[in-house]
């Protein structure tokens, strides 16, 4: 109902002023939007992660691939840091040094904003409209009760109206939340993170519960965020083929290691074989590359 009305309020420009952000003039110097160093996270008994390190440069789009259990979720919580990983590992976004010695550090402040998070299961506030979701990204610049009141800055309505658009949701602006498909919830979560000011995105199984036409849709809205505005994109994926389709590089994790870290045409199927085990014709089907 609402949606035609707030697209009338606000200039609908699908590639305006969002394809220019991320290009902040202190992060400039930085060329990893990620890197860790020697990351290990035991839980209680068991090590998620096992002495992994990697890089990540600003405008690469890289696939997460391995079977479940592996530690794709809790490598990609690391890199946002909501997980802190052993001592000894070091995790560093944009240059900032968020996790050192064990802890998180007082700069993951700085660092916050920059990395947008998507999970599989959208995290939108299913009885809000859309467009109240998305401007949740912006609560960060907002004094309190103007957030609480609705009285969202008209720049920030703008902003959020250009990030629908750009993921190509703008239409549903109105509409809740919990009456979208799972595609165009996932879109929007996306939009947030425009709106919250992200430079990179890190999407933890973003298409596991999508049809597959929603799930390539979705791939494609990342692909293209990367391949325009130039977002970097961390993507954790079940299926290899979405990885195959939409990313050059591929790092492949079995039991907490990484055990290949390069361009996708080097993941031979002998190698996925032996990554996924038994798990393996279910994540490739018969017929594909590799
Ligand atoms: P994936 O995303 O590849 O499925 P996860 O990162 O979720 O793998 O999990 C890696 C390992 O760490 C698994 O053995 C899992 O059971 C364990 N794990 C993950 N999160 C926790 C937690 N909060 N507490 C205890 N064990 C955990
Ligand atoms: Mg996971």
């Amino acid at each position: 109902m609402a949606s035609a009305g707030l697209a009338d309020r606000v200039r609908i420009d699908p590639a305006g002023p969002l394809g220019a952000r991320g290009t902040g003039s202190d992060s400039m110097a930085a060329e990893l939007a990620f890197s860790a160093r020697n990351i290990s996270k035991t839980y209680a008994k068991r090590r998620a992660l096992d002495d992994v390190s990697l890089e990540v440069r600003r405008g690469e789009m890289v696939a997460l691939i391995g079977p479940s259990g592996s530690g794709k979720s809790t490598l990609l919580r690391t890199l946002a840091a909501l997980v802190a990983v052993d001592k000894g590992g070091v995790v560093e976004t944009a240059g900032i040094t968020i996790q050192a010695e064990g802890r998180i550090t007082h700069r993951v402040r700085e660092a916050r904003a920059r990395t947008g998070f998507i999970f599989q299961q959208f995290n939108l506030v299913g009885r809000l409209s859309l467009f109240s979701n998305v401007m949740v990204g912006a609560l960060a610049r907002i004094p309190g009760w103007r957030g609480v009141l609705g009285l969202w800055p008209r720049q920030d309505q703008q902003r959020a109206m250009e990030a629908l658009a750009r993921v190509g949701v703008a239409e549903y602006a109105g509409q809740r939340a919990n009456t979208l498909s799972g595609g165009q919830q996932q879109r929007g979560a996306i939009a947030r993170t425009l709106v919250q000011g992200a430079e990179s995105i890190l999407a933890d199984e973003p298409v596991a519960s999508l049809d597959p036409v929603s799930a390539r849709r979705v791939m494609a809205t990342l692909a293209d965020l990367n391949a325009r505005d130039g977002l970097t994109v961390v993507v954790t994926l079940h299926q290899v083929e979405y990885a195959i389709r939409y990313c050059r590089r591929v790092i492949a994790l079995k039991a907490g290691r990484i055990v290949y870290d390069g361009p996708i045409d080097g993941l031979s199927r002998p190698l996925l074989v032996d990554i996924y085990g038994p798990e393996f014709e279910d994540i490739m089907p018969e017929g594909h590359a590799a």
